[in-house]
């Protein structure tokens, strides 16, 4: 079931991107909600990213998936709460979801330099008044600058979830501005090479407007059956 899903996502990707003449972006696998066999089977397909929204979650797949011989990236995608910054500071191997100050300062508490960088994406709120989730695009530059002067978090790019919206080529424009905001992000930091936008039923506007990273579930795994 997976190995063809994942085959079919893959090539979805490449057809987008040869169409926007944009470089092959990195495939992310939300595995929220879904099974450690189900993780198992499609990192045994070749799938290497896992991304996961909750930190719990993710301590027991991560250990599952390890008792299995399998060592796989995890990136947090969903919202970071500062009291669980210890255990997402060791669970993941990259966090999407860095947009305020105090992630920034737990994060850099809690990870063990051992382990090495921790890779991090500032989430940046470009359209949606409603949600309290991302940094405004005018706080990027402060927060890149607090991430930069720790050698145990290593600043990679932007992330972005734009408003929801039933079409969504509505969501163009967000993707937009944010490919923007992180050409300007890269102009002045170094090591910025990712920009982790667009899903399954907005992938290939995503990519158009240079997506470096999308983060797909329900393309890959099927429905899930709790929303999550
Ligand atoms: C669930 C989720 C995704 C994947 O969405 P699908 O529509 O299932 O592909 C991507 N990014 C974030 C932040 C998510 O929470």
């Amino acid at each position: 079931m997976t190995k063809p899903a994942l085959d079919e996502v893959l090539r979805r990707l490449d057809t987008a991107a040869r169409q926007a003449r944009q470089p092959l972006p990195r495939l992310l696998a939300v595995s929220k909600t879904q099974s450690g066999e189900a993780v198992a089977e499609l990192a045994r397909a070749g799938q290497q990213a896992f991304g996961e929204n909750y930190v719990q979650e993710a301590v027991a797949k991560r250990a599952r998936l390890q008792a299995l011989g399998l060592a796989l990236e995890w990136h947090l995608i969903g919202h970071l709460q500062t009291n669980k910054a210890r255990e997402a500071a060791d669970a993941f191997d990259w966090v999407q979801t860095v947009d305020r100050l105090r992630v920034v300062e737990a994060l850099t508490r809690h990870r063990d330099p051992a382990r090495g960088a921790l890779q991090v994406l500032i989430q940046v709120n470009v359209d949606d008044e409603a949600s309290k989730h991302g940094c405004r695009p005018e706080e990027v530059d402060a927060l890149a600058d607090a991430i930069a002067v720790h050698p145990v978090l290593q600043l990679r790019g932007l992330m972005v979830i734009p408003t929801p919206h039933p079409d969504p080529e509505a969501r163009r424009p967000a993707f937009r501005r944010t490919r923007e905001l992180f050409e300007a992000l890269r102009a002045g930091h170094t090591g910025i090479d990712t920009l982790s936008m667009g899903m399954s039923d907005d992938a290939d506007i995503a990519i158009a407007e240079g997506a470096t990273m999308v983060r797909i579930g329900t393309a890959l795994f099927g429905r899930r059956e709790s929303r999550a």
